[in-house]
């Protein structure tokens, strides 16, 4: 079954300025039509934005959630981070977690399986981030990768509703390459079915995400089992943004 939802969110990394909230107003304009009433559109600034586009957002349907947390969701002597009470408290519904880029710093299944539990505790939905690197796609690693992530990184966790997952290959991120669509149909069938048969999860939600752009997005579309899209770059531009959403939709 397909989901009558898509999801759009808004990577802007860490780009962006006080300024940068007004480029919210051309999104929420759109978000009002009713033609793309099953958009389901959040944006995740960075840290020092969050309470603006809270603000901002309040009365309309545009969500917004952080792009990362600390794992414990007790305040303590954790320098430069915040957590998920943090986070909610100032009134966003989602958290990125385990995106590629944070991988790459270290995080590893452990510790966002802590991150995860602390968020969904504080009633967070979160965006869990998975894929393969170049190398293991090249070693026909990918299905492995992305059990092993999963598996790992949702270790006793018996409820998995509020996960939306973005099936990202780290080699798609930023590069302007996208998936062949029969392989990226078929690791998001695989990931699907992952979920299904290890968590009872029938109606998961699997977005993808690498550089997803208003000019690749009528192929991408054409994988009815993706339900929605983590863009990064052409995200910070609200006209793009809202192209590949008309596009998804048309
Ligand atoms: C991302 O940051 O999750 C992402 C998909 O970036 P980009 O769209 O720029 O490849």
């Amino acid at each position: 079954m397909t989901n009558k939802y898509k999801y759009f969110i808004a990577n802007w990394k860490m780009f962006g300025g006080v300024k940068s909230v007004n480029l919210l107003n051309k999104v929420i304009k759109f978000s009002k039509l009713r033609k793309f009433k099953y958009a389901r559109i959040i944006y995740c600034p960075p840290y020092t934005l969050l309470h603006d586009f809270v603000l901002k957002t309040k009365k309309n349907t545009i969500n917004i959630g952080a792009q990362n947390c600390h794992h414990s969701e007790i305040d303590g002597p954790f320098t430069g981070f915040i957590n998920s009470k943090m986070i909610k408290k100032i009134g966003c519904k989602y958290v990125i977690i385990g995106h590629s880029e944070n991988r790459l710093t270290g995080e590893n299944d452990v510790l966002l399986n802590r991150k995860i539990k602390s968020s969904l505790r504080n009633k967070l939905k979160i965006i869990f981030c998975i894929g393969e690197t170049y190398n293991q796609k090249k070693n026909n690693m990918t299905k492995k990768i992305l059990r092993k992530q999963i598996l790992h990184g949702l270790k006793n966790i018996k409820n998995i509703n509020n996960i939306l997952f973005a099936y990202e290959p780290v080699w798609s991120i930023g590069s302007g390459i996208i998936p062949k669509l029969k392989d990226l149909k078929n690791n998001i069938i695989y990931i699907k079915g992952l979920l299904k048969k290890n968590f009872k999860l029938k109606n998961s939600q699997v977005l993808y995400g690498g550089s997803v752009s208003p000019n690749n997005i009528k192929e991408l579309k054409k994988i009815n089992e993706i339900d929605g899209f983590l863009v990064g770059g052409a995200s910070q531009n609200p006209n793009k943004f809202i192209d590949i959403i008309k596009k998804t939709f048309n």
